[in-house]
């Protein structure tokens, strides 16, 4: 009798444990290029740093990974406003792209516009290689962290951490989470406006139940804030406070082993049931 109750405990505990959801921090761009002094500083940016590092810290047993983002451009960068003759920082133009993704030029009348895309032109920032792209040395980068870095193609741009503003090609970023079976992200870092907002949108649309971390993020311009963070809810985001992370966390596990369960319940086929009844009649 005893050894039948250890086998359905163990049967048991690893059911629900396999079940159990897995966190990632994402921590986006904060980068010298967008903190104070950088070439191109968030408003408010540097406040951002205490917060992350708090939540690394806070949540430690709950984080199994965190990664960082890094813009990573090329010196001539298509969003830098210097490479555009007549425009300035900030103006929108629009791009276009082949069925390639190659970036149409007005001196190539022969190709064959596929992709428009709107691009916000930007002071130039993080150019490969500079101090100003490198992450702020006041993050605590720890053992077994991970960079992935982006917007390193110099004809598109990159706000997500995951794929370029085209969908042309992607980061490591899904293949690093996948790995090491992460199932939920916590997203946070500059700005809240382009690259935290892109990077939760992708998130979300890949699978991961996702949390844009608001006192996480600042934003290049406030009046984007009410519009970005309606968009996020309506797409099944989660928008929280850092302070709220151990509640919803534990709460979306619970709520992922509950939903498992009622559904194997109802699959009276289920191989794990069978396994579990089967080991435990003929022990
Ligand atoms: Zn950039």
């Amino acid at each position: 009798m005893f050894l039948k109750a250890v086998v359905v405990f163990f049967c048991v505990f690893g059911f629900v444990r396999s079940y159990e959801a897995k966190t990632a921090l994402i921590v986006v761009d904060v980068q010298n290029c967008f903190l104070y002094g950088g070439t191109l500083a968030v408003g408010h940016g540097n406040e951002v740093i205490a917060v992350i590092n708090n939540i690394r810290s806070h949540y430690d047993k709950l984080i199994a990974l965190t990664v960082f983002t890094q813009d990573w451009h090329c010196w001539n960068h298509v969003s830098f406003a210097s490479q555009h003759s007549g425009k300035k920082d900030y103006d929108v133009i629009n791009l276009t792209y082949n069925d390639k993704g190659e970036l149409c030029t007005s001196n190539d009348p022969r190709c064959v516009v596929k992709y428009n895309i709107s691009q916000t032109l930007w002071p130039d920032h993080c150019v490969i290689n500079t101090t100003d792209a490198k992450i702020s040395a006041n993050m605590s980068i720890q053992q077994g962290d991970v960079i992935v870095q982006k917007g390193y193609h110099c004809q598109v741009d990159s706000y997500s951490g995951f794929y370029d503003n085209g969908g042309f090609s992607h980061t490591e970023m899904n293949d690093v989470l996948k790995k090491n079976g992460i199932t939920q992200v916590l997203v946070t870092g500059l700005a809240l406006d382009f690259c935290v907002y892109y990077t939760s949108k992708d998130a979300k649309k890949l699978g991961y139940d996702t949390f844009f971390i608001l006192d996480a993020t600042r934003p290049v311009f406030e009046s984007n804030v009410k519009n970005v963070t309606a968009d996020l809810l309506s797409k099944g985001v989660h928008v929280i406070n850092s302070t709220d992370i151990g509640d919803y966390i534990r709460a979306s596990a619970t709520r992922d082993i509950g939903d498992y369960i009622r559904a194997s319940a109802t699959r009276a086929s289920s191989f794990t049931a069978l396994v579990t009844v089967f080991v435990y009649f003929c022990i």
